[in-house]
């Protein structure tokens, strides 16, 4: 969830290290700290905060020097947020230093374990727990310490590992949090996020589960933690700078909503074949047969994934025709879920890393359906998991409130369904008629995007309010709940989604005199029904902000604010309708003074439970 950069090489490394961290700060974090070896001493430094923070603490107690290093923002897990839980943690007998992602989940017997032995803690941290157990076990070979320490760990890890007895090396492993390993010529970056390392090489690898790399400035070879040799793959980083830089934006996450049109183009481009009606989707091919036969399909995501998900679903059994549900993935791994013959389970999930997704995935998987992934990380676990899939091809998403990935997913199950659902009902005059409207899409959202100053100024006019509602009807009931994560994420502000009907059952009691309810109301088969609610809550004193059809003048008589989006069929029309509501939580938030691209307690790829 959090940011790992090691180097080791011939250049001084703190300053390409820190570079490194801060273009993981996106992913949220709330300690960071550095540790190098110099002339043969580990030497730490962190802190509570920013990166900020620990560059301040550098210049107070003087930069690190050495050829070796690590750098780590730490999300707390286990133990609260101090200085001491910070890493780099060290070890008390071997001169070990290990910086961690994840959770070693048998920490507290191996820490009894070995507090017998002798060791003392001075962190809360499960991270400290591996540190002294690699130490207790180190004896002159410190890649052999950590495989046989990793052998007795449950859980998640992303390490690097070093070690003052044998200064020039570094020591790399992984289970369920991802790592990257950087080859320059005569250097090596280890990172938990390509973006940390681009910047250097465009040469790297992925680590795969159970796999330990060691690392020396000569080279580098990668084991299993069982001591097999494995040969990693050398590729090609799929990464542009600019993509990972603001380019003129305020903020990534303004930046992500602005690049909406633009990253859909991308999921579109070669994959309509207008011609002939065909949607032409590569990685789906190898399955074509299960999936024309398909009986069922489940949709698994949490957060912003599972309201794509969700959308999925209307998707599924409108264009394809095929029963569909949308679950969030924490609940159906631990369910007993019911997997009948030829059931899709597609995991949702914009960093591939998601661990309740992955592991939902692979539930559904062991009970026989087949896998499909729609994900945005190309070579993500979850990408590696599945039978199939379609990628997002959005671009790297690093606003922590997802955007792009979102109005992406939705696209890319949108083509899923008219894939499926064009070898099973749909004609081809239908399919390209669909995909015409489709190619209008990012244009479309141009339009949108021009109102910004509009949607701003409305804003304005409600940001002081605690209480929100969010309401909307069929496929864009999710876009509700949508709109309604949006504005908790980054703004802190109370919001509640719902389809627009459960109002009257229970959460109609919260509509007090001026408290802003924004429904989506754009033409479609509910509008009459969306029209009534509205009035339902102005008879109560609410504020109604509107999402609707460019051209509908009757809807002002309801609503006292207006966001107009262009006419679209409705299974098309969250892509359209979300991106007032992103707007909206966008300024917002920059309005109350909250950091957009890093708000509180969140991480951008949650790859713990
Ligand atoms: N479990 C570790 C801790 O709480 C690592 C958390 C992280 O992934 O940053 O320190």
């Amino acid at each position: 969830m959090c940011g790992i950069v090691a180097y080791v090489g011939s250049k001084q490394c703190q300053q390409l290290m820190l570079e490194g961290l801060k273009r993981l700060e996106y992913r949220g974090y709330d300690s960071a700290g550095i540790a190098t070896i110099d002339h043969g001493k580990i030497r730490v430094v962190k802190t509570i905060g920013r990166v900020a923070n620990l560059e301040d603490k550098l210049e107070t107690v003087g930069a690190m020097r050495g050829t070796i290093g690590m750098c780590h923002t730490r999300w707390a897990t286990h133990g609260g947020v101090t200085d001491f839980n910070a890493h780099p943690h060290t070890d008390d007998k071997s001169g070990i230093c290990i910086i961690h992602n994840g959770i070693i989940e048998n920490y507290a017997s191996l820490k009894t374990y070995l507090e017998e032995k002798g060791h003392r803690f001075v962190s809360q941290t499960d991270t400290e727990v591996l540190a002294m157990l690699i130490g207790e076990l180190y004896d002159g070979d410190l890649e052999a310490a950590v495989q046989a320490a990793l052998r007795e760990c449950t859980g998640a890890y992303g390490i690097v590992v070093m070690c003052e007895r044998e200064p020039e090396t570094l020591v790399a492993a992984r289970k369920g949090s991802p790592l990257m390993v950087g080859v320059g010529d005569g250097e090596f970056l280890v990172a938990s996020d390509g973006s940390a390392i681009i910047s250097h090489t465009s040469q790297a690898f992925a680590l795969e589960d159970y796999q330990v790399v060691k690392i020396t400035p000569q080279g580098f070879r990668t084991s299993t933690i069982h001591n097999v040799p494995v040969t990693p793959k050398v590729q090609q980083l799929e990464i542009e700078l600019e993509e990972i830089e603001l380019g003129g934006y305020s903020h990534f996450m303004q930046k992500e909503i602005f690049e909406q049109p633009k990253a859909l183009r991308n999921t579109f481009r070669g994959r309509f074949g207008i011609e002939d009606g065909r949607v032409v989707l590569g990685g789906l091919a190898d399955h074509a047969k299960e999936l024309v036969k398909a009986k069922r399909v489940v949709l698994l995501g949490q957060g912003t994934a599972l309201h794509a998900a969700m959308i999925g679903r209307y998707l599924f059994e409108d264009l394809a025709k095929i029963p569909a549900t949308s679950e969030f993935s924490s609940e159906f791994r631990y369910r007993n879920p019911m997997i009948e013959e030829n059931t899709v389970a597609i995991a949702v999930s914009q960093s591939g890393e998601t661990a309740d997704t992955l592991a939902a995935l692979i539930e559904a998987k062991d009970r026989g359906a087949l896998a499909l992934g729609v994900i945005n990380v190309v070579g993500s676990t979850i990408a590696r998991e599945t039978d199939a899939g379609v990628y997002l091809r959005v671009g790297p998403e690093i606003g922590v409130a997802s955007t792009k990935a979102f109005v992406g997913q939705v696209a890319a199950l949108t083509l899923v369904a008219m894939w499926m659902g064009r070898r099973r009902y749909m004609s081809a005059d239908q399919c390209s008629s669909l995909m015409k409207s489709f190619e209008q899409i990012p244009e479309k959202i141009e339009r949108v995007l021009a109102t910004d100053e509009h949607i701003k100024k409305v804003t304005q006019k409600y940001v002081d309010r605690e209480n929100w509602l969010f309401l909307g009807r069929g496929y864009n009931y999710p876009t509700a709940l949508e709109g309604a994560l949006k504005l908790k994420e980054i703004s802190y502000i109370h919001a509640e989604g719902m389809p627009a009907a459960e109002m009257k059952h229970g959460p109609i009691a919260l509509i007090n005199e001026g408290m802003p309810a924004v429904f989506i109301a754009n033409r479609g088969r509910q509008y009459e029904k969306v029209m009534s609610n509205i009035q339902e809550v102005r008879a109560r004193g609410g504020h109604v902000i509107a999402v609707a059809t460019e051209g509908d003048e009757n809807i002002r008589k309801y609503a006292e604010d207006v966001f107009y989006v262009p006419d679209i069929e409705e299974p098309l029309s969250p892509i359209l309708t979300v991106v007032p509501l992103q707007l909206m939580a966008y300024h917002a938030a920059v309005l109350r003074g909250h950091d957009v691209d890093k708000p509180r307690n969140l991480a951008k790829s949650v790859t713990v439970e």
